[in-house]
């Protein structure tokens, strides 16, 4: 008899022991019972006899593990670095458990379909139940290759569906592939001469990052090695994807992020069987145990999509993949026109590859200007552009913040925004007792009546919320159509395309809207970008707003000019603002200089890791004891403790929040440190309601 540790999702942190009569890979997915139901669990490791009874394991899935050493290496690193069961590291590595999976083998490289009607129209049709999963399959992807569509779903269908003229064929061979600049040539040459150092491309956007890191996977894929690129958003990724395909028309390109419904699996299957030579992926591809990665890349590296933070393991992608590179021997590429301060400083330390393009291969760098407000929604300047802007019959995006959780408080003349004394980081505002907030430290002081840095009096609460932009963007210009784009008016991926595909006709003159216009979208006839409150992200309580606040902006100036000349006006009541005024010469340099010193001397990320831990519970008291307690246990850790303090969203879905902030010097060290004290104290502690969150992106 044999036994071995098996771990699942959601159990403590040891792995549970259970007998074999038998050999069972590590890595293979298995069957136990717990408390009478079935489980699927994973082989950790082998284990000694143990003193006590143990239940066998009711069945074995994998014959042959899909998880090698190196990947076990990654996934047990994981499991402790974020402080969870490895079986929940391991959860991550597969698609969602279905059985009787046929394992397919896909043909070779040849002709593709695409859907060639719109979305309103494929509503007009009616689909038998095989049509309708392929019609599905390329709304998600866009593009399939024919013959593995028509092995995948139904031969037939694929057929009728072309007679019916809603698929076409597309012929996608050979057409997209440039010949690099100097500049960009050197990059690759570099990138591949180097192959064991981490390298950063750092260029604006259209400045050919993409084709450069596309070379390189070339050279990859034709030494017979697999590439993973990883990519931010999902609304994207079937752009890129036609795109990827064009450009590799004698490789085998994949897909793979979370929302894919069906074809996930099939796609893993693909991957983990080395059918593919490419896999392109949002942050769950990173866990795919596909074999013989040469190499990795991680485009837009600053992305926040690329941290888990809505459910546990609150993984970073990013630094997943250094790692997984690292441990595979792959080439490992960074790509973002407004790189993460860690990244850069890494780059000016030595240990990462720093590659500048600066040329823009795509129309000419729009015109900044920057506007001096007192807290209106439109400037004259700002109106003034607008009009001249529809009249030439270009488009207009307006970018509003989105309607926030925290309200800044801010000084009308000098533009100030209050800060902690403790902590450099902004304070919130809270109505209902008139006083300013630390949510890192828990500094509380009354409302300010004047402003510390120029003495006036004009102390200005809040922002300026969407309906308003909206509603003032109708009056001033009662003929124009506006085009509203934010997360409540866009749903799904469906009303994603067909709004692109409005504003790409010219349906709109002006597309009011948050974050989600800022992210890679490309169309030509964008004169003028405006941005009408910029103090926003810089006034949100968290370390970082500085640094969102110059990536936001980069990437929303970035929207123009494409194709027609572009302009782009920033509205702030802080025009002297570093980050501002870098944004302003579009000066990534100055930007990093005055905010690397900031961290510095504040002790933030690069200098210090964080680790964030929330208390949830529905009694308010409750939650301030728990974590009052939780304190005390770690007061001898290898950290500084900040806290307690409200957190930013003090109450969600009816609990409350209170959290801890520690800073530490090293991060293995304190989340050892953690670990010991959560296992140490099994009695009347419950670590459902604490969240640990190891390197926190959102507060
Ligand atoms: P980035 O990734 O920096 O945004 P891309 O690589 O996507 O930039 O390049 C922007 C556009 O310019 C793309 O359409 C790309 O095909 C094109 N492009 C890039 N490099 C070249 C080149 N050397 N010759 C011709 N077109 C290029
Ligand atoms: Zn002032
Ligand atoms: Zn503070």
């Amino acid at each position: 008899m044999n036994y071995f540790y098996v771990g699942i999702f959601k159990y403590p942190i040891q792995s549970l022991v259970y007998s074999y009569d038998g050999e069972i890979e590590n890595g293979s997915r298995v069957f136990i019972d717990i408390r009478g139901r079935r489980h699927l669990g994973y082989v950790i490791e082998k284990a000694e006899k143990p003193e006590f009874d143990v239940k066998s394991i009711l069945e074995v899935v994998d014959k042959t593990s899909y998880i090698d050493q190196k990947m076990m290496l990654l996934i047990k690193e994981s499991a402790f670095k974020y402080m969870v069961p490895v079986g929940e590291v391991m959860d991550l590595c597969f698609p969602p458990f279905k059985f009787k999976g046929k394992s397919i083998k896909a043909e070779g490289a040849g002709k593709y379909v695409s859907l060639k009607v719109s979305l309103s129209e494929l509503l007009k049709f009616k689909f038998t139940v095989e049509e309708t999963k392929i019609v599905e399959f390329l709304l998600e992807n866009g593009v399939g290759e024919y013959a593995y569509i028509s092995r995948n779903f139904s031969k037939n269908a694929v057929k009728s569906l072309l007679d019916k003229g809603v698929l076409t064929l597309t012929n996608v061979s050979g057409q997209q592939i440039v010949n690099l600049t100097p500049v960009q040539r050197d990059v690759v040459m570099s990138i591949l001469s180097n192959p064991s150092k981490p390298h950063l491309i750092h260029g604006i956007t259209g400045s050919g990052k993409t084709e450069i890191y596309f070379d390189v996977a070339d050279n990859v894929v034709k030494s017979g090695k697999k590439v993973l690129i990883l990519v931010p958003e999902i609304i994207l990724t079937p752009q890129l994807m036609v795109r990827t395909r064009k450009r590799f028309p004698n490789a085998r390109v994949g897909m793979y992020h979370s929302a894919l419904g069906s074809s996930r699996k099939i796609e893993w299957d693909e991957a983990v069987s080395g059918n593919l030579d490419i896999l392109l992926g949002t942050r769950s591809a990173v866990w795919v145990p596909m074999k013989n990665i040469g190499l990795i890349v991680v485009d837009e590296e600053q992305d926040e999509s690329y941290k888990q933070y809505a459910m546990r393991p609150y993984y970073n992608a990013v630094d997943v993949a250094k790692r997984r590179a690292e441990i595979e021997g792959s080439i490992f590429v960074l790509s973002s026109a407004t790189p993460r301060i860690e990244t850069y400083y890494r780059c000016m330390m030595g240990s990462y590859e720093l590659h500048k393009v600066e040329e823009r291969t795509v129309g000419e760098i729009p015109e900044i200007t920057v506007v001096k407000t007192s807290g209106g929604i439109f400037s004259n300047l700002l109106i003034s552009r607008i009009d001249q802007t529809i009249k030439k019959g270009n488009q207009v995006f307006l970018f509003v913040p989105k309607k926030g959780f925290a309200s800044r408080v801010q000084c009308e003349d000098c533009g100030y925004i209050f800060k902690c004394p403790n902590c450099d980081v902004p304070m919130t505002y809270h109505k209902i007792d008139g006083t300013l907030k630390c949510h890192y430290c828990g500094h509380v002081e009354p409302l300010p009546v004047t402003c510390p840095i120029c003495g006036s009096s004009k102390v200005r609460k809040g922002g300026i919320g969407t309906e308003r932009v909206e509603h003032e963007i109708a009056r001033l210009f009662p003929g124009a159509r506006v085009k509203r784009m934010d997360r409540e008016e866009i749903k799904d991926i469906e009303s994603v395309e067909s709004t692109l595909d409005g504003i790409s006709k010219r349906e709109y003159d002006i597309v009011v809207g948050t974050k989600m216009i800022t992210k890679g979208l490309d169309f030509p006839s964008i004169g003028l970008v405006g941005v009408i409150d910029a103090d926003h992200s810089l006034g949100m309580p968290d370390f970082r707003s500085n640094e969102r606040t110059f990536q936001l902006l980069s990437q929303v100036s970035g929207r123009a000019g494409r194709g027609v000349r572009g302009e782009v006006v920033i509205q702030t009541m802080d025009p002297a603002n570093p980050t501002i005024k870098a944004v302003e010469k579009q000066d990534y340099e100055s930007f990093y200089l005055s905010e690397i010193e900031r961290r510095r001397a504040s002790g933030y990320p690069p200098f210090k890791e964080l680790i964030l831990i929330t208390s949830e519970n529905a009694s308010q008291k409750e939650a301030l004891e728990n974590i009052e307690r939780f304190k005390s246990l770690i007061a001898n850790g290898p950290f500084e403790v900040l806290g307690p303090a409200e957190s930013p969203i003090f109450k969600l879905m009816s609990k409350y929040r209170y959290q801890l902030l520690l800073k530490c010097d090293d991060i293995i060290a304190a989340v050892d440190y953690l670990s010991k004290v959560i296992r140490a104290e099994t009695i009347g502690f419950d670590p459902a309601n604490l969240k640990i969150d190891v390197g926190p992106y959102s507060f």
